[in-house]
């Protein structure tokens, strides 16, 4: 289904990101949760992708299985630095013939291991939604829409793009292009996502906007975690509840599962269209957010209260 058609047949979506598995070992481990978290109904599932030579593969490979042996609706991701046009065309291709219906449209960053100047045929992510939708316009997908497209927003900011107004810009660059909806960075402080929220209304970006949000499970995924989404604010009171749960693995699990549990409840009192979990691979974190909520699925999560007839 197309995102715009899902955006219409529901007031929010609920979604799991996943990465590709590196051996078979951890292909496994990632299938078992995608059962798990199938349970839950969310309304689709992503799977990133890797800039750098055969972790390319992975995603296609991951999606095009999730697709054929769950009832899973896999978002794939692209990222198109250092990749040629054409490259970038069979890749589409394989989706379309594949019936993918969506794909989150990224520019990546350079992989460490591969020069620095190695050609992008599409600088940005804006350049690449718009290939996609002329992929589509072409008549190469089989929606006579072509692929659903979201991209990447920050409400912390982009580290590259330090003149926020400027940064605007380029969001509203890449909804204009074609985006039908945006995915957040994960961010810790719902502030940060309400106020990214109303700038993009300020900026005339029209789009449903999905918040990305990801319980901390120990010590060494939040550091890893600083790394990977530079910029991203722990607050003091997270670190806090965080370094009192000290050396106790468990316990530094409860706490972002509590933390992660709050926000998501808070965010869907405040109406967000859409909250997506960054899983890391495993289910118990998400599964913990559902029963925290008093939930068993994503249709119990996304009903509207209002109408249960009252207390
Ligand atoms: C939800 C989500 C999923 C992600 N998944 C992946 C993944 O699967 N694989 C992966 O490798 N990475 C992924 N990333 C990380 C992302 O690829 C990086 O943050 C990357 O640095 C930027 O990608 P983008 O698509 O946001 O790029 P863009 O939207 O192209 O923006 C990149 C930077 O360039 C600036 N910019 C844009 N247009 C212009 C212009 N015309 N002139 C000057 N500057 C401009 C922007 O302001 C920004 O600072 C993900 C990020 C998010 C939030």
């Amino acid at each position: 289904m197309h995102l715009r058609d899902i955006f219409k047949s529901r007031r929010t979506t609920f979604s799991f990101e996943f990465f590709p598995p590196k051996t078979d070992a951890a292909a496994a481990n990632l299938y078992e949760s995608a059962r798990e978290l199938e349970q839950l109904r969310p309304t689709f599932v992503s799977v990133t992708y890797g800039a750098g030579g055969s972790t390319r593969e992975r995603t296609n490979d991951l999606v095009v299985r999730l697709k054929r042996e769950t009832s899973l609706r896999p978002f794939p991701h692209l990222a198109c630095v250092a990749h040629t046009e054409d490259q970038i065309t069979r890749i589409l291709e394989r989706y379309a013939e594949a019936g993918i219906a969506n794909i989150v449209a990224l520019r990546g960053d350079m992989p460490k291991d591969m020069d620095a100047g190695t050609p992008s045929a599409f600088p940005y992510a804006a350049d690449l939604v718009a290939h996609i939708k002329r992929f589509g316009e072409q008549g190469r997908h089989p929606s006579s829409r072509g692929f659903g497209i979201a991209v990447a927003g920050y409400p912390e900011g982009h580290h590259s793009t330090p003149n926020r107004v400027k940064e605007m810009e380029h969001l509203r660059a890449k909804v204009d292009a074609g985006a039908d909806a945006i995915i957040t960075q994960m961010f810790f402080d719902n502030r940060d996502f309400y106020d990214f929220r109303a700038r993009c209304e300020l900026a005339g970006i029209r789009v449903p906007i999905i918040a990305g949000v990801m319980p901390i499970t120990s010590l060494p995924n939040m550091r890893r975690m600083a790394e990977l989404a530079l910029g991203t604010r722990f607050p003091a009171a997270l670190i806090r509840a965080v370094l009192r749960a000290g050396e106790d693995d468990a316990a530094v699990e409860r706490v972002g599962i509590h933390w992660a549990t709050e926000q998501c409840r808070d965010l869907l009192d405040n109406n967000v269209a859409g909250l997506h979990l960054y899983t890391l691979n495993k289910s118990k974190a998400t599964q913990q957010i559902y029963l925290n909520l008093g939930v068993k699925d994503s249709e119990e999560l996304g009903a509207d209260p209002v109408g249960n007839g009252g207390l």
